[in-house]
C-alpha cells in the first residue's frame, strides 16, 4: 500500500479500513487482519475444554473485526453448545454479536453447571429431546431409547453427514468430540464428560432434566422404533422357558421384531434414571 511500508509477512490496511479505536497508535497485525484485543473469561466447566494457564482467569485474545462471538469463542476450544450466557461489558450478548470491540471484557456461563444455578439469560433454545449419538456412544444411545427417547445412532456417520441430519431433524447432537460440536451444521448438542454410559445418561437428564422416569412407551434398543404391547402367547415361542415363567408383560418392536420383557436389564436402567448426575451407581 502506497506510503506505508508493511513488514513481511503484514499487512497493512488503509485508515478507512480499521475501526476507530485502531487508527491511533497504529501497528500492523499478522494475518492480514486488524485484530482487537478483548479479555476473555470462562467459568465453571467452561474451563475444561480450555488449556490450564487460561483456566479461571481472565486473558487476553485478539479477534477479527468482523469475527462473531460463536467463533472466537469455539476458537478458544469451547463448543458453542455449552455455552448458555455471555456478558460482554456486563451487558447480555448472542452467539453472532460482532464486533467484539477493543478492551471488551467477554465473560462465558456454562449452559449447565453440576453445582449452582443455571444462569436466567440463556443463549440457546431448549435442545430439543430428540437426539444423535455419535459413533462412541452407542451403549447410551440404547439406554435413552430404553427411556423413550427418539435417538438415532450409527457407528459409521461421517460427522459432516451426522450434523446435517441434526439440523435437518432438529435434534441434539450427542458426543465427546468437541469438534464434532463446533461443525456449522449444530445447533443444539451437549458434549458428554462422562465416560462411563450409565453416567452419561445420569450427567444427560440432569442437564437437560429429562424427564426419564415418566411413563413413556421405550423404543426398540435396536432400530429406535416405538415398542408395542405383546400378548404372552404371542411371543411364546422365542422365549426361554424361565423367562415365561418369571414375566407375563411383553412388548415387541414392530419392525425387526424383537421381543422385551423387563428383566434385569430393565431394572438396572430404571434405577439409573432415577438418579442424579454424580450420584453414584
Ligand atoms: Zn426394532
Amino acid at each position: 500500500m502506497a506510503g506505508v511500508r508493511a513488514p513481511p509477512g503484514f499487512t497493512v490496511f488503509s485508515a478507512s479500513d480499521v475501526p476507530p479505536a485502531l487508527q491511533e497508535g497504529h501497528r500492523p497485525y499478522p494475518a492480514s487482519e486488524v485484530h482487537l484485543m478483548s479479555d476473555f473469561r470462562f467459568y465453571a466447566e467452561l474451563n475444561d475444554f480450555l488449556p490450564l494457564p487460561r483456566r479461571g482467569r481472565s486473558f487476553t485474545h485478539a479477534v477479527a473485526p468482523h469475527e462473531s462471538l460463536k467463533h472466537a469463542i469455539e476458537s478458544l476450544g469451547v463448543p458453542h453448545t455449552e455455552v448458555g450466557l455471555v456478558l460482554l461489558d456486563g451487558v447480555p450478548v448472542g452467539l453472532q454479536h460482532r464486533p467484539l470491540g477493543d478492551g471488551g471484557r467477554v465473560a462465558v456461563y456454562p449452559a449447565w453447571q453440576t453445582l449452582g444455578p443455571v444462569p436466567a439469560v440463556g443463549l440457546a433454545d431448549v435442545p430439543p429431546r430428540r437426539f444423535i449419538a455419535d459413533a462412541h456412544l452407542g451403549r447410551l444411545a440404547r439406554y435413552l431409547r430404553f427411556a423413550g427417547y427418539d435417538t438415532l445412532y450409527r457407528n459409521d456417520w461421517p460427522d459432516a453427514e451426522l450434523a446435517a441430519l441434526a439440523r435437518a431433524e432438529d435434534r441434539t447432537v450427542l458426543t465427546r468430540d468437541r469438534d464434532l460440536l463446533m461443525h456449522r451444521d449444530v445447533v443444539h448438542g451437549c458434549y458428554l464428560r462422562a465416560i462411563e454410559p450409565l453416567e452419561q445418561l445420569r450427567e444427560l437428564v440432569a442437564r437437560l432434566r429429562l424427564d426419564a422416569r415418566a411413563p413413556r412407551a421405550s423404543r426398540c434398543l435396536l432400530c429406535n422404533t416405538p415398542l408395542a404391547p405383546a400378548a404372552k402367547e404371542a411371543v411364546a415361542d422365542r422365549l426361554l422357558p424361565r423367562t415365561l415363567a418369571d414375566f407375563d408383560e411383553f412388548w415387541r418392536c414392530p419392525d425387526c421384531e424383537r421381543v422385551y420383557w423387563r428383566g434385569l436389564h430393565w431394572q438396572r436402567l430404571r434405577a439409573a434414571l432415577g438418579k442424579p448426575a454424580g450420584g453414584g451407581a
